[in-house]
């Protein structure tokens, strides 16, 4: 199962970056023949899944092959590594932060940092397994239950003590969704507000901070707490502005954002987290992540899963 969607997103892929070497930079997103190339090819990979999954492999491979000598990436032997010397790197993140992680059609976690985290283990030639996990058992799992994290998780000095992180691969800033005829504009009117967060996150953590605030309600999955919101059981929800968007796209006639800048929050950084005691990992993990940012496969994938994002 997970080989088949392997197959279809690193098709899907690869049709964006190979399109994105063409002249379509200026076409608009929805109309870019990298979108459509990618839906063609995510399509055929899909139509006969079995017979696709070898062509597409090999195909995903010379690419890969390609795009590491342009941009002379150093290879890794990781065979030995004590996490990802099986040849599989499992990968835990909470499914509900779109676009970044979101349960897809086919039932399985989808988004941003599944194709990122395909696209890094396709080149260091790690099959990636995703473990759907909650929120705030994933530090914890780190080195055990799973190899390394990739679920929109922001580098703070408090995790670092347990696990190392990826250099930077997204800003981001925490936000409010309001009900659309909330009268909050500032920090100061979250006074005496009952606020839903998911538990174990920044948004947990800037809410705490907030002077005043009413109720700090603490769910399993931020699914849960926008639900809460959108039928009247939260007040606010604090969550990063991203996955604020996407959930928005889903109520747009109930809720409405507040941004980060607005309310004062500070820019915050994802990194991939992973164990301490693995800095040959961490090599392996960065300087892949910037070979793809180097040829063009970074922009690409933030082009198909969080620029062109819609609710499912
Ligand atoms: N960026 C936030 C954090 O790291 C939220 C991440 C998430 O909920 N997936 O805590």
């Amino acid at each position: 199962m997970m080989k088949k969607n392997s197959a279809v997103l690193l098709a899907g892929m690869m049709a964006v970056s190979l399109a994105a070497c063409g002249e379509s930079s200026e076409a608009p997103a929805e109309n870019s023949a990298a979108a459509t190339a990618a839906v063609a090819a995510a399509t055929a990979a899909e139509t006969s899944a079995d017979e696709t999954t070898a062509a597409a492999d090999t195909t995903a491979a010379a690419a890969v092959t390609t795009a590491d000598a342009d941009a002379a990436a150093p290879t890794f032997d990781l065979s030995a590594d004590p996490y990802a010397g099986d040849g599989v790197l499992t990968v835990g993140l909470n499914a509900t932060f779109p676009p970044f992680e979101y349960v897809g059609d086919d039932g399985n976690p989808t988004g941003f940092d599944v194709a990122m985290m395909q696209e890094i283990g396709s080149r260091l030639g790690l099959t990636v397994e995703i473990e759907d996990m909650d929120f705030d058992g994933i530090v914890g799992a780190i080195g055990n239950k799973i190899d390394v994290a990739a679920t929109g998780m922001t580098i703070t000095d408090e995790r670092k003590e347990a696990v190392n992180f990826s250099d930077p691969y997204y800003d981001a800033t925490q936000s409010v969704l309001l009900p659309a005829d909330s009268a909050a504009a500032s920090k100061e009117d979250l006074a005496g507000l009952t606020v839903g967060v998911q538990a174990g996150t920044t948004g947990e953590m800037v809410a705490e901070g907030v002077e005043g605030i009413g109720e700090i309600v603490s769910v399993k999955s931020f699914n849960q707490a926008v639900l809460d919101l959108v039928n009247g059981k939260n007040d606010a929800v604090i969550i990063d502005a991203v996955p604020a968007k996407a959930f928005l796209s889903q109520y747009p006639d109930a809720l409405k954002i507040v941004d980060g800048e607005t309310m004062g929050f500070d820019v915050e950084q994802y990194g991939i987290a992973m164990p301490k005691d693995d800095a040959e990992l961490g090599d392996a993990i960065n300087s892949t992540l910037k070979a793809m940012k180097d040829d063009g496969t970074y922009d690409a994938l933030v082009e198909q899963w969080i620029n062109n994002y819609e609710a499912e």
